[in-house]
């Protein structure tokens, strides 16, 4: 569950040579942050990114801060690769589809079982009280298992996607087509 947290990585990922940098985020925070305003529309596919990972880079630097690959070997791009943006999208897509899945999943067992004593009792004062505590409960309780289990499932699974999509995407470009 905290396998993208630990920082101590075993360095035998590196003779793997780019493949090495999968091990965490393929992608830096900067980049992620850029490709939600573009999903959201909030900001245009434009500015001068690494040509391996997309990091934005500044006019003047050479080397990517991110993956630290120099300009010079493989030249910046003005824009990120449509096929990078629909990957997010996806990617997102899975993310938020797992922590509402878990949220709404928390709350329809909630439902149930706060009928519980209006089902199994006759309705009086104390069964109408239950309900609506057992329902504020498990309101809060998927809302905070959303936000923990949900979160990591599905950061976990858009992952998974991700590292596929883009080793498919590097194979593709670096092969010229
Ligand atoms: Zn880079």
């Amino acid at each position: 569950m905290t396998e993208h947290g630990t920082a101590a990585e075993p360095a035998a990922t590196a003779e793997e040579g780019e493949a090495g940098a999968m091990s965490t985020e393929i992608f830096s925070e900067r980049l992620l942050g850029l490709l939600d305003d573009i999903l959201a529309g909030d900001a245009p596919n434009a500015g001068r990114f690494c040509g391996y990972c997309y990091h934005p880079l500044a006019a003047t630097r050479q080397i990517c801060t991110y993956c630290g690959r120099p300009v010079a070997g493989r030249p910046v791009v003005s824009a990120v690769p449509r096929t990078l943006i629909e990957m997010h999208r996806r990617r997102r897509n899975r993310e938020g589809l797992v922590v509402r899945t878990v949220a709404w999943g928390g709350l329809s067992i909630g439902v149930i079982v706060a009928l519980l004593p209006l089902a199994l009792w006759d309705v009086a004062w104390w069964s109408v009280i239950a309900f609506f505590g057992l329902l504020a409960l498990f309101y809060l309780l998927s809302a905070n298992l959303a936000n923990s289990l949900g979160d990591s499932l599905g950061y976990a699974w858009g992952q998974s996607l991700v590292r596929r999509e883009w080793a498919q995407l590097v194979k593709q470009r670096d092969s010229g087509a």
